[in-house]
């Protein structure tokens, strides 16, 4: 049977080098993110047989159409990450209501979403394994960064109550926690500064966060865990 792993969040960053690891190890991939011309390059990148989906993992419909189209072209969905996220850091006193929603709904109901939709094929199949990207800020707090930070801990959450739900069922669910990895989302940070507070002193790159997803997507007897992947930081925070 094809290995099939959705990736929303797969175009860019983190769930690129997810979906470069992957294909390297005979999955059959979809790539999802809002801009399809970008997905569509990721994909075409990673040699023949994997597909791009256009979809915002904030709207219930869409999320639904594009599980409906990823089985019809690629057949049952048994792998899902979750990588795609948004951040909007400020202080608490003046973020927006706004802002405070985009990263809840994209960083938190958007996972949601995308595991309510894998549920259905997973639990016919009894098969089934979940990454949900979180984050070290998620465990930690970080200053300026309450609603994002609130929107990774509540991924911990909801990770781990799913894995009790499914575990019956033989599906998985764990959480990567990654630190400061070089992506677009970091791409202002003062690295000079911020490297000092970084036990290993430099940030991650994308690929070594993608060997702990990929990690926990295959461990037959890991679930509910929450893999922390940040050069040391969490024992300075
Ligand atoms: P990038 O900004 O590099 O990539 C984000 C990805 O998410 C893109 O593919 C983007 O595509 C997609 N995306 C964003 N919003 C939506 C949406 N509403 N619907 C569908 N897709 C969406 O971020 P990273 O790779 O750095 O981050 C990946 C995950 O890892 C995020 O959850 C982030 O919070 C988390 N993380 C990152 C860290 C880091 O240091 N980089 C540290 C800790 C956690 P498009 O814009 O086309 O939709």
């Amino acid at each position: 049977m094809d290995k099939v792993c959705a990736i929303f969040g797969g175009s860019r960053g983190l769930g690129r080098a997810v979906a470069q690891l992957m294909a390297q190890k005979g999955y059959r991939l979809a790539i999802i993110a809002r801009n399809l011309e970008v997905a569509k390059a990721a994909a075409g990148d990673l040699g023949g047989g994997h597909l791009a989906f256009s979809c915002d993992v904030t709207k219930e419909q869409d999320v639904q159409n594009t599980f409906e189209e990823m089985e019809k072209n690629l057949g049952p969905v048994s792998f899902l990450v979750n990588a795609a996220g948004i951040n909007r850091d400020s202080l608490l006193v003046r973020t927006k209501t706004e802002d405070m929603l985009s990263q809840l709904h994209t960083n938190l109901l958007g996972p949601m979403l995308t595991c309510k939709a894998a549920m259905k094929t997973m639990i016919q199949q009894q098969r089934g394994s979940i990454v949900n990207i979180g984050s070290i800020v998620g465990l930690k707090g970080n200053a300026g960064q309450s609603a994002y930070s609130a929107s990774k801990g509540g991924i911990v959450g909801f990770s781990r109550a799913l894995a009790k739900e499914v575990a019956r069922k033989k599906i998985k669910v764990n959480v990567v926690a990654p630190g400061f990895i070089h992506t677009d989302m970091t791409k202002d940070l003062k690295e000079e500064n911020l490297k000092k507070t970084i036990p290993l002193g430099r940030f991650g790159e994308p690929i070594e966060v993608a060997h702990a997803v990929v990690f926990l997507l295959e461990s037959p007897y890991v679930t509910g865990h929450v893999l922390v992947v940040d050069g040391g930081l969490q024992l300075t925070m």
